[in-house]
């Protein structure tokens, strides 16, 4: 990851100091299982060639079960221009609608997004869907055949919903830390 981190971001660094994005995929996967054996292969991955291959902080099952794949002070490739900036969260289903019409995984995936956000001091409007990648004011990357690189998952329309709903379910607590209940 220091690596890949020299040539698309132009530091050598592994990890993940201080977020300042959430990036909410899906991954076109059905179950958690499948999400993982993507990621645990160490080949290079199959649209870049790369390595390390791709990979997320967390996924989120459709009943809501959230697994952890990667330390969050560790660099994830999830989404270009971001990887330097982004914890990175995976959904399984196949579309933004499977996600925002499934109320347990929404549940699941809300109640993760906000102990993230409120753990880091993230607000509201940087948590974007990896289709929103390109108008991040943090987006950054080297390689010239990547820089209008994005993919076709949560759309700005999708993140509307998702950021309602991530308001709905409250403000921070202030003065610490929140905590998974
Ligand atoms: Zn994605």
């Amino acid at each position: 990851m220091a690596a890949y981190s020299k040539r698309h971001y132009g530091v050598r660094e592994w990890r993940l100091k201080k977020p300042r994005q959430i990036v909410e995929h899906y991954a076109v996967a059905s179950s958690i299982e499948s999400i993982y054996r993507t990621f645990a292969s160490d080949r290079p991955d199959a649209e870049f060639g790369e390595l390390p291959n791709v990979c997320a902080h967390f996924a989120v099952s459709a009943t809501g079960r959230v697994v952890q794949f990667v330390p969050l002070g560790i660099r994830c490739r999830h989404t270009v221009g971001l990887n330097h900036v982004a914890i990175g969260i995976e959904h399984v289903g196949y579309s933004d609608q499977d996600v925002l019409g499934n109320r347990r995984q929404m549940r699941g995936s809300i109640r993760l997004t906000k102990w993230l956000r409120c753990r880091y001091g993230i607000r509201v409007p940087d948590v974007i869907g990896h289709n929103e990648s390109l108008s991040s004011r943090f987006h950054r990357e080297l390689v010239p055949a990547l820089k209008h690189q994005t993919h076709g998952d949560f759309r700005h329309t999708s993140m509307r919903r998702y950021r309602r709903a991530l308001r709905d379910a409250g403000r921070c607590p202030s003065g610490g830390r929140a905590h998974l209940p």
